[in-house]
């Protein structure tokens, strides 16, 4: 039998990376996004084509139900929310019902047809926020600190209430950083990827970067998207810790990706305060034994291979004139 997967947020990272892998697996694939965001497909290329598109609003419950009741899915994967964190304080409520709104909707479509259909939602480190322990796992309480991580709490909570009263098969990835080429360039992996590569091309002449010392757990979006699958074909549902359990600095990740390109990063990184991040003295970085043991998932690119190649595809998109100089800090994705 041909399974369908119905996925939120398909156009972003993540989206692209899990359709990727469910279509090679042989899934129909199909992308619920409202009808104004129906522009953002082209960043999905080639497997736009192969992508069942349902034009509807997440805050539309009644428009939600019918899709699902149309597709019967077997999966259903939770990924939209907005892109950057620091944005969730601009529209905390606006954030609140895209987040935990399309997961309620979406939870309730599903228990009010009684169907067989596994959930996935996209929980976040962010809902650890201001940690006391080092690494964290499931047991970890959550304590989190802007409107995001409130609203993403909110939405694992409510996917547990299913869980727990209903029966359903539902399950959060509470997942660190993941990175890949696809990355906003308002994330700092990506912006420094890109700097890298302007730099080496003679686009651009320096960095300016906030705290070097800032570490992060980061591990490369193709193997976070293995787990989330991963997740809904085990026998129970049950969440999961998902990162690398490595930490890596802001300065490690420049020395990486300028050395990828034969330059000194310490001749153009300039450390500039305003770019510095409050909180940034939170260690979060993953236990992820849990998901090893149930899941046998592991990461399998490196901290350094994800960098270099971050760096590889960018010094090709500015080659290729993909993206242009002039446009390097407006690159949507
Ligand atoms: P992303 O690249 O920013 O993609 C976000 C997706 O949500 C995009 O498809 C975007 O559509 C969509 N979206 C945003 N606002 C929307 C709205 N109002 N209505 C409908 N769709 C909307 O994020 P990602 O990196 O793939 O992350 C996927 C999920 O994992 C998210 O829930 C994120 O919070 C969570 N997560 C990510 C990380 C990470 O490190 N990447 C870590 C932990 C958790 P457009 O393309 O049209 O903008």
């Amino acid at each position: 039998m041909v399974k369908t997967a119905l996925i939120t947020g398909i156009t972003g990272q993540d989206g692209y990376y899990l359709s990727r892998l469910l279509l090679k697996q042989g899934y129909r694939v199909a992308g619920l996004m409202p009808p104004q965001r129906q522009a953002s497909l082209a960043r999905l290329g080639e497997l736009a084509n192969e992508i069942k598109v349902c034009a509807v609003d997440l805050t539309d419950a009644p428009g939600l139900l019918a899709v699902v009741e149309q597709l019967q899915p077997q999966e259903i994967y939770n990924l939209a929310a907005p892109s950057f964190v620091p944005d969730s304080w601009n529209d905390p409520l606006g954030t609140l019902d895209l987040v935990t709104g399309t997961a309620t909707r979406l939870l309730a479509a599903v228990r009010q047809l009684g169907i067989d259909t596994r959930f996935y939602q996209a929980s976040s480190s962010e809902m650890f926020g201001k940690v006391d322990c080092s690494p964290q796992d499931e047991d970890t309480p959550f304590r989190p600190m802007n409107p995001y991580a409130a609203a993403k709490v909110h939405a694992h909570w409510t996917m547990v209430h299913h869980r727990q009263r209903y029966g359903l098969f539902a399950c959060s990835g509470i997942l660190y950083n993941h990175e890949s080429s696809r990355r906003p360039p308002a994330f700092v992996t990506r912006k420094v990827s890109l700097a890298a590569a302007a730099i080496k091309l003679g686009l651009s002449q320096n960095l300016e970067m906030g705290n070097l010392d800032a570490k992060r757990d980061w591990g490369y979006a193709g193997d976070h998207v293995k787990a989330m699958w991963r997740m809904l074909q085990v026998d129970q549902p049950e969440d999961y810790v998902i990162g690398t359990g490595e930490l890596h600095s802001v300065r490690q990740l420049v020395t990486t990706a300028f050395e990828s390109v034969g330059l000194d990063w310490t001749r153009y990184v300039v450390v500039d305060p305003k770019f510095l991040r409050p909180d940034e003295h939170f260690q979060l970085v993953a236990n992820p034994a849990k998901a090893k043991r149930n899941l046998e998932w592991e990461p399998q690119v490196s901290f350094e291979v994800l960098i270099e190649k971050m760096v590889l595809k960018d010094l090709e998109r500015l080659q290729s004139g993909a993206i242009s100089a002039s446009g390097l800090r407006q690159i949507p994705h």
